[in-house]
């Protein structure tokens, strides 16, 4: 078997022709623009603004993508950027797959975005189950591979669980598989292991999806990132909505980007507090497990899930129920807060037992 993307593409992508933004016909910076039928005095209520609000942002995101490019070491056609990793998800299953002919491959239990936006647009998913601990089953992930299928999507660390899947079988499926491998690194600043970017340029059907939103803390932004080879990254260009990054988000995210040693001490900070809160929810009563995690929650499995987790809504804190998720089951996910809600949590949680009311 041999990864051809000619092969894959779904057919008439090949023949659609992107929409010309009128940014795109003149790339100076100064003129008169009267090609885009924008407000020419500006936006009301608005002076001295670093940005010119009226104006449509760059559709390529050229300057964020060369400081984007400079931190992850890697040429700026490997980046495509999107609102949130989310939109490059759907772009990617769109660009892809048939609707009613084609299928994904998702390692279950794992985040559900990639079987929402499938179903959304008709296309079939297939679960190969992990194992008890969480790792990838091959046995699992070959039965579930027939010709239609067109994408693996392997998250590491996986959300709800947390850990990172074992890289020597992402690798031979690398090789081994003929469609895409999809590897969502949203949590990889949280891990110890390496970003798989660094086999980007050997791996013509690997995709790599990293996002702002978690590490960099820029969730309100809604940019997400995408590393692929640049004849991957020229179709998820042509079909995006041409502005899909707007100005504000832009801007802003490149003034955060000049902070990469803050960004590494909060980080290294929560992987600090994440190990506390471990230790410490490992002491409860109520809690059963705790899972390793190389993100930044933990899957807690405690006793009578939903009534803890009802429980401390009523304490207005918010975790996530994942008890009805397999081999999930009994399993609150829980974020690594400041310090200050870590100990808040552990308080209440020690109080659980007391207050509970049947
Ligand atoms: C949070 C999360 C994302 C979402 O990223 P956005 O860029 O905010 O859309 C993607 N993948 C996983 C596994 C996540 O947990």
């Amino acid at each position: 078997m041999a990864f051809r993307l000619e092969k894959i593409i779904r057919q008439h992508i090949k023949n659609v022709k992107p929409y010309s933004s009128a940014r795109d016909e003149y790339t100076g910076n100064t003129g008169i623009f009267l090609d885009a039928n924008e407000n020419p005095y500006g936006t009301p209520g608005v002076v001295n603004y670093p940005l010119p609000l009226h104006r449509y942002p760059d559709p390529h995101q050229v300057k964020l993508k060369k400081r984007i490019a400079e931190i992850k070491e890697i040429e700026s056609d490997y980046i495509f950027l999107g609102n949130g990793s989310d939109e490059a998800i759907d772009l990617i299953i769109r660009a892809f797959c048939n609707p009613r002919e084609d299928n994904i491959v998702i390692n279950s239990p794992t985040y559900g975005m990639y079987q929402v936006v499938a179903e959304i647009n008709e296309v079939e998913v297939r679960e190969a189950m992990l194992t008890p601990d969480f790792q990838l089953d091959d046995r699992y992930i070959e039965a579930a591979i027939d010709e239609h299928t067109k994408i693996i999507f392997f998250c590491s660390p996986n959300n709800p669980t947390g850990n990172v899947l074992s890289r020597k079988s992402i690798l031979q499926w690398m090789k081994k598989f003929d469609g895409l491998i999809v590897i969502d690194e949203a949590y990889i600043d949280f891990a110890d292991t390496p970003s798989f970017i660094e086999e980007l340029r050997d791996m013509p059907n690997l995709v790599i999806l990293q996002t702002l939103s978690k590490a960099w803390g820029m969730a309100s932004l809604r940019l997400g990132m995408a590393f692929a080879s640049p004849e991957i990254m020229s179709i998820l260009n042509k079909i995006k909505p041409p502005y899909n990054v707007n100005g504000l988000t832009q801007l802003k995210a490149l003034e955060v980007l000049e902070n990469p040693n803050q960004k590494e001490k909060l980080v290294n900070h929560i992987i600090e507090q994440r190990k506390k809160l471990s230790e410490d929810l490992q002491r409860l009563m109520i809690v059963e497990h705790v899972y390793p995690s190389d993100a930044n929650f933990l899957l807690t499995k405690v006793k009578e899930a939903q009534s803890v987790f009802n429980y401390l809504i009523s304490e207005k804190i918010i975790v996530r129920d994942r008890s009805q998720v397999p081999l999930c089951d009994g399993c609150l996910r829980i974020s690594v807060g400041t310090e200050e809600e870590n100990q808040l949590l552990i308080k209440k949680l020690s109080s659980y037992s007391e207050v509970k009311i049947v």
